[in-house]
């Protein structure tokens, strides 16, 4: 057992001690632990080896016990004893938005619920709000929550289906069996959340045969082989369809293009050919004769119909064929582009490290300046700051900005934006800080009105620089409340404050279509990965790609600023609110 799989039990204990009622002292000090043990630089098989099982911080009695018969046998008694009491899947409850331990112990308790189809119909009987604490308000909430799981079911954050294209793809590359390995459709594009993948495979030697579909068929879940053919094998792995096409080489580039789409995209691409009379499938280009062009990669295939090629993000039939073929493509942002990293926690407020540790994490990343942004006072639950607090945030900063320099750490908040749309310190405390993100976090359950005033009656205060997570929604998980883009982004435009681009896996708020109108509009955007941690700068992947679907060049972002640029854009800024 690794510390993440220790530290997966020890989350679970936490969950089934919750759904007990046990002790929730017990339960947070159990998932303390697992957070600190998921970090740990040495293997906890070592340290319990070594006898310095102690030194983890906040390893108890409890955790301790469970961590030494995991490393020995491979399981927790403690565990199996308090799942016993439930029948399983009772966990897929608390997947639900609103339905906390008490509650899911409360309608498995009184109502014998625990699936999320028996919540459903006990909603709709009106016997959930019947409960002590509960009410119609409540039920409503939760039958809300269903529907929209429900329809999801199936899908994938963007990380986990790169996880799972990932690891498919090594294995295919690792079989010998394939001279080329490509991802296609949105795997390739971007997109938000997943239905399945495609994988196009070019196999090495001269045939598609029986070989190919038994290695493609085993890499299903048991009972996940979809479909088997000579150019198409369709499985489930961990539950998500994937589809691996099989093309000859000499079909590799038309079909890189056809199998990547967007569906919209090679409609308009195929009638373009057809107007210049040739004839395009995921076989090839053909003239009228029904003579094959050469094409040797997927740039010559866009040549065949006399366009530049056409980067994949913003293959989605929204521009992109005219831009090609007026030679006007933008140049889209790149990675190497990005020299700061904004909206970073630390362990000031819920984050896991230290402020030294992230600009240090910064540093090796080949970045220029980083802004910290810990969560304000009305944040309660995640240790937002209080004025005090802040300001010695503020000292630290300053000293360590001494020490690390040429890099900067700029010192601001992510404020929350209350119910009326004010920010959560007075202006004299945020007029001390270097830059402002706004953000809603508490008081969801808006109309589409109250959260436009309320998003543009932040963006109105003089010292706001960001607009943070617009939608507010949870990818998979929570929907967020509704919101009028045309008037929040004219808002910023009007009032120069920046929109930021949440590019967490589980947000990736707003989308790019948003992204898109704001670039029209002159917005700038801040491409932020709101981590908690150092993996968590690793989440600027998804929003580079975002960025670039929306059209963005280095300029429209803000992260591509330098040291200097951006800290003249910050006193600018500053200079405006006094
Ligand atoms: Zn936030
Ligand atoms: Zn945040």
């Amino acid at each position: 057992m690794d510390n993440r799989d220790i530290a997966a039990v020890l989350r679970e204990i936490a969950v089934f001690n919750d759904l007990s009622g046990g002790n929730t002292f017990k339960s947070r000090a159990f998932e303390a632990v697992a957070r600190t043990v998921e970090k740990l630089p040495e293997s906890l098989a070592d340290l319990v080896a070594q006898d310095r099982l102690s030194e983890v911080k906040g390893v108890g009695k409890g955790t301790e016990q469970v961590i030494r018969e995991l490393l020995a046998t491979g399981a927790s008694s403690e565990l199996a004893k308090l799942k016993a009491s439930f029948p399983p899947g009772i966990t897929d409850l608390l997947s639900l938005s609103g339905m906390g331990p008490k509650r899911v112990k409360a309608v498995y308790e009184r109502l014998g619920v625990s699936t999320i189809k028996a919540l459903e119909s006990a909603c709709r009987e009106g016997r959930v709000a019947e409960l002590d604490g509960f009410g119609d308000k409540t039920q409503a909430k939760i039958l809300k929550a269903i529907e929209y799981v429900k329809t999801t079911v199936g899908q994938r954050l963007y990380s986990e289906a790169l996880a799972i294209g990932g690891e498919l793809s090594r294995l295919c590359g690792d079989s010998g069996l394939f001279a080329r390995v490509d991802f296609a459709g949105s795997l390739r594009r971007g997109k938000h959340v997943f239905k399945d993948i495609d994988l196009l495979l070019v196999p090495a030697r001269d045939n598609t045969g029986a070989e190919v579909q038994a290695f493609l068929a085993s890499l299903a879940d048991p009972d996940g082989l979809i479909g088997a053919g000579p150019t198409k094998v369709s499985i489930r792995r961990t539950g998500l369809q994937v589809d691996f096409r099989v093309v000859p080489p000499g079909s590799w580039p038309a079909a890189l293009q056809h199998f990547t789409g967007s569906k919209e995209h090679n409609t308009a691409l195929r009638s373009r050919a057809k107007t210049l009379g040739l004839k395009m499938n995921e076989y090839g280009v053909y003239d009228a004769s029904g003579a094959a062009l050469p094409l040797d990669d997927e740039a010559s295939v866009y040549r065949s119909v006399g366009l530049d090629w056409i980067p994949p993000e913003i293959r989605e039939a929204d521009g992109e064929i005219e831009a090609a073929a007026a030679g006007a493509l933008p140049v889209l942002v790149e990675p190497g582009d990005f020299r700061g990293m904004v909206h970073v926690h630390s362990t000031w407020s819920d984050g896991t490290c230290s402020v030294k540790e992230l600009a240090r994490g910064c540093i090796a990343r080949g970045l220029e300046w980083m802004c910290l942004s810990d969560h304000s006072r009305s944040a309660g639950y995640a240790g937002g700051l209080s004025d005090e607090r802040l300001r010695e945030q503020a000292s630290e900063v300053a000293a360590l900005n001494r020490k690390i320099a040429p890099f900067r750490i700029f010192h601001g908040i992510e404020s929350d934006i209350l119910g009326d749309g004010s920010l959560d310190y007075p202006d004299e405390v945020l007029a001390g800080l270097d830059f402002v993100i706004g953000s809603v976090h508490a008081k969801l359950g808006m109309g589409r009105d109250e959260a436009t005033a309320r998003l543009v009656a932040a963006i109105a205060h003089p010292r706001l620089t960001m607009l943070g997570h617009p939608g507010g929604g949870l990818l998979l998980s929570r929907e967020g409340y509704p919101w009028d883009e045309q008037k929040v982004l004219a808002a910023l435009a009007d009032r120069g404050v920046v929109l930021e681009h949440n590019c967490n896996p589980h947000r990736l708020d707003p989308g790019w279509q948003v992204l898109k109108r704001a670039r029209e509009k002159g917005v700038l955007v801040s491409v932020n990965p709101d981590a908690h941690d150092l993996e968590g700068f690793d989440d600027v992947r998804f929003g580079v790609i975002m960025a670039r679907k929306a059209w963005l060049g280095r300029r429209d972002v803000l992260n591509t600023r330098t040291v200097e640029e951006i800290d003249a854009y910050f006193a600018q800024r500053r200079g405006r609110g006094r």
